[in-house]
């Protein structure tokens, strides 16, 4: 039978208009330039505070001559599943040296961070298990929730009362809790000491999702656990991707042995799917050392996120309570972050607002983030814009 004209759950135009009017479209800007921080865009050059590129690896020498030569030496395609024969010596050398790197026995290298949250739920836990995750956790580590066809339950952000309620209220099978180690959106860490305690009292392991905290907190660039002195062991599971700080591209899994073998053995993601190229390996073999070795990109980016909390403090914006380079800005509605958004472009300053439903309502923000590649100066130059495009607006005041 045919639909009523309008009436079609097809009416794809009116779900889109309906986007737009509630300012939740999104819109692609499309770089003429390498990552750094100033980007080319449309013909403009912009100071960017959007990338994840935390070390200002992305485009670095050493990375990219790495790339290149591991290009001449392997090809550009691994050509087959890990499991077949796409398994090479520059993959093999990455995971040994991630596992050193982070202090397990052992990581295993995924295509993408996605992949990976994906791959370790669904390996880990099956029907009848239980997930608990934090509520601000990455859609990726929710979505591996959902597939693993565990029962999965979400807490309040960082509410650890609240986590052990659902994790007692489970009898029977295996139970994970999964949390971001920074939280993408907010900046703010998970309380993973406390969580490992939980863990240990009630028979569960914890995947530690660290995308932002890797290669930029601790030390090292060891991440959350460096930063909390935490080993990478049993009930530890940690997520790392190398996208973000590492500036490439793809992500690992990292804890004891048996777990990794687990995953070899039954994480689809990883084994349906055909090996990241082996140049690529290479390159982020290159980049861990680097990010390693060069401590000052880390002493920097500390200043810098110091340097932008006092002077986004003097002037009365909405900070959350984050020590790490994701420093939103909490504005309130959708219409009014894209306001202020577009008021930054024109002066030539690439911040995105993020919206519903990557964040609740109501808490729409400009989702700043520092890196290595900014100067004190870049920074001032930020909240000398950001200072003027609040006086215009008239937002994000408290
Ligand atoms: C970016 C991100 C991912 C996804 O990693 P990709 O390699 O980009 O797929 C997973 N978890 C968190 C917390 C992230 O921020």
């Amino acid at each position: 039978m045919a639909a009523e004209a309008g009436t079609s759950c097809w009416d794809l135009p009116a779900a889109l208009r309906q986007r737009r009017e509630q300012h939740l479209f999104r819109r692609r800007l499309t770089l003429d330039s390498a990552q750094a921080a100033r980007v080319s865009c449309g013909g403009r050059e912009y100071l960017s505070f959007c990338s994840n590129d935390y070390l200002g690896l992305a485009n670095h020498p050493v990375v990219v001559a790495a790339m290149v030569e591991g290009v001449h030496r392997f090809g550009v395609g691994a050509g087959a599943s890990h499991l077949v024969t796409g398994h090479m010596a520059p993959h093999q050398a990455l995971e040994e040296e991630l596992a050193a790197f982070v202090g397990a026995e052992r990581a295993l290298v995924f295509s993408t961070g996605y992949m990976a949250n994906l791959g370790v739920a669904s390996a880990l836990t099956d029907r009848g298990d239980l997930i608990v995750e934090d509520r601000l956790n990455h859609a990726s580590l929710i979505d591996g929730g959902l597939l693993s066809r565990a029962v999965l339950r979400r807490y309040p952000h960082g509410d650890l009362a609240a986590a052990e309620r659902a994790l007692v209220g489970h009898s029977g099978g295996r139970r994970l809790v999964s949390t971001d180690g920074v939280f993408s959106m907010d900046g703010d860490l998970a309380p993973l000491v406390e969580l490992l305690a939980l863990a240990r009292r009630h028979d569960a392991r914890i995947v530690l999702d660290d995308a932002h905290g890797l290669g930029v907190l601790g030390a090292a660039g060891g991440g959350t656990l460096e930063h909390l002195g935490v080993r990478a062991q049993s009930p530890l599971v940690l997520v790392g991707t190398l996208g973000k700080a590492f500036g490439t591209f793809g992500a690992f899994a990292a804890g004891d042995a048996d777990v990794i073998e687990t995953l070899v053995q039954q994480a689809r993601t990883y084994i349906y799917t055909t090996a990241p190229p082996p140049a690529l390996a290479e390159a982020t073999r290159a980049a861990l050392r680097v990010a390693r070795q060069e401590g000052w990109r880390r002493e920097l980016l500390g200043r810098l996120v110091a340097r932008f909390r006092a002077g986004a403090r003097a002037l009365e914006m909405n900070l959350m309570p984050s020590s790490t380079p994701i420093q939103p800005v909490v504005v309130g509605g959708a219409e009014r972050a894209l306001a202020l958004a577009r008021a930054l472009h024109e002066r030539g300053i690439l911040v995105v607002a993020i919206r519903p439903p990557t964040v609740p309502a109501g808490t729409a923000r400009l989702r700043i983030t520092l890196s290595a590649a900014h100067t004190e100066r870049d920074v001032d130059h930020l909240l000398g814009a950001l200072g003027s495009a609040l006086a215009r607006e008239g937002v994000a005041r408290r």
